[in-house]
C-alpha cells in the first residue's frame, strides 16, 4: 500500500515538475573530474583548473565503489568520463596506477571509458609509460570500449601540435582498437583537415569510413588509421563558465541550470575533486550537492542520486516562478 502511495506521488512530481523526472528516469553518465590540478592555465578554462590548484584526487577506490553501485542500478547507462584539471597529471606526482587501475576496473566490468587528457604531457619523461599502458589497457579491453578525448582548438596551448604527436605515437603500434575524439569548437573547424595533412606528412595514413552503430540504427562518417584507431570530430559552444566568463566571444547560457543531458538524452553527473556531484558537466548555474560528509565519508550513490533529483525540482520550481514574475 505504501509502495503504491509512493509511487502516485513520484508520477504526480514527475508530472509536475519534468526536469526532476527526467533526473530520476533517464540514464545516467558518471563524470569523474578527479582532479582541478592542470600544467596548463587555459583563458577558456570553464573549471578554473591550473597549476595553482590543490594536487589532489578523488580517490581511486572511491570512484570503483560508486561505479560498482552504479552497476547494481539498472538507470546506470555503464559509461563513465575521467577529466580533470588534467587527470595524466597523477603520473607526474607519482602514481602511475591510478590511470591504469581505473581503466583496467572499466574493462573487467564492461563500463565503457572516456578519457580526456590535453595531451600537453607527449613530451615528458613519463609520456612512453602512458603510452605502454593505453596499449596494455586496450589491447585487454573490449574493442572501442575506450575513447581518448583531446582538444583540438586555439585556447589550449599548442594543441595541434601535441595531438599529433599523440596520434603518431598512438598509431605506430599494432591493433589499437580505440576511439580518439578532437573536440573542437565553432569557429576553429579548419584546424582537423590540417592536423589530417600532418599526420600524412608523417606517414600516418587515414582513410575515411562510414560506421553503422546497430543500437540505434545510425551511421557515421569516421576516419581510420591502418592500426584501427578511429578519430571522431565534434564541435562545441563556448560557454561562460569558470574563467571563459572573462573572454568576449563565450555565450550565455540562459537555462543553464538545466544543461545536463548529453546528446544521446543521458543525466551527466559529475563528481569533483572538491566533494560535489553536479548535474552537468561544466558551466551554468550548479544543481549539486556533496558526494563526500564533513567527516570526508563517501556518501552512497543511491542518497546522492535522491539528493540531484530533489535540488532539480527546487531550480526548477524557482525558474519557473522566476520566468512568470518577468513575463508579468
Ligand atoms: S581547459 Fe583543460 S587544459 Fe586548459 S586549464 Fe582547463 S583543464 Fe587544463
Amino acid at each position: 500500500m505504501l509502495t503504491k502511495i509512493l509511487i502516485n506521488y513520484f508520477n504526480w512530481i514527475d508530472n509536475v515538475l519534468p526536469v526532476g523526472g527526467m533526473v530520476r528516469r533517464h540514464p545516467y553518465v558518471m563524470v569523474f573530474k578527479t582532479t582541478n590540478w592542470c600544467w596548463c592555465k587555459c583563458d577558456h578554462c570553464c573549471e578554473n583548473s591550473g597549476p595553482d590548484q590543490p594536487k589532489n584526487y578523488i580517490p581511486a577506490q572511491t570512484i570503483k565503489d560508486y561505479l560498482a553501485q552504479g552497476l547494481k542500478d539498472s538507470y546506470f547507462s555503464r559509461e563513465v568520463v575521467f577529466t580533470g584539471g588534467e587527470i595524466i597529471s597523477a603520473y607526474k606526482f607519482g602514481d602511475a596506477d591510478y590511470v591504469p587501475d581505473l581503466l583496467m576496473f572499466c574493462n573487467k566490468n564492461n563500463i565503457g571509458a572516456d578519457i580526456k587528457t590535453n595531451a600537453a604531457w607527449v613530451n615528458t619523461s613519463f609520456a612512453s609509460c602512458v603510452f605502454n599502458d593505453m596499449s596494455r589497457i586496450i589491447g585487454a579491453g573490449r574493442p572501442y570500449s575506450l575513447q581518448i578525448s583531446l582538444s583540438l582548438d586555439n585556447y589550449h596551448k599548442n594543441s595541434m601540435k601535441n595531438n599529433i604527436v599523440f596520434i603518431e605515437k598512438m598509431s605506430h603500434r599494432a591493433n589499437m582498437p580505440v576511439a580518439i575524439h578532437l573536440s573542437t569548437f565553432y569557429g576553429d573547424d579548419d584546424m582537423y583537415g590540417e592536423l589530417k595533412r600532418e599526420l600524412s606528412n608523417r606517414g600516418v595514413r587515414v582513410r575515411n569510413a562510414i560506421i553503422h552503430n546497430p543500437d540505434s540504427g545510425t551511421y557515421r562518417d569516421v576516419d581510420i588509421t591502418d592500426n584501427g584507431i578511429i578519430l571522431l570530430t565534434s564541435r562545441a559552444t563556448l560557454f561562460d563558465g569558470g574563467r571563459a566568463k572573462n573572454l568576449a566571444e563565450a555565450e550565455h547560457s540562459k537555462f543553464s541550470q538545466f544543461k545536463f543531458l548529453s546528446t544521446n538524452l543521458h543525466v551527466l553527473m559529475a563528481f569533483d575533486s572538491f566533494g560535489n556531484v553536479t548535474l552537468g558537466e561544466n558551466s551554468g548555474v550548479k544543481i549539486k550537492t556533496n558526494w563526500r560528509t564533513s567527516n570526508n565519508v563517501a556518501r552512497p550513490l543511491m542518497s546522492i542520486r535522491h539528493d540531484l533529483v530533489k535540488n532539480a525540482q527546487f531550480h526548477e520550481l524557482r525558474a519557473r516562478i522566476f520566468q512568470n514574475w518577468k513575463t508579468r
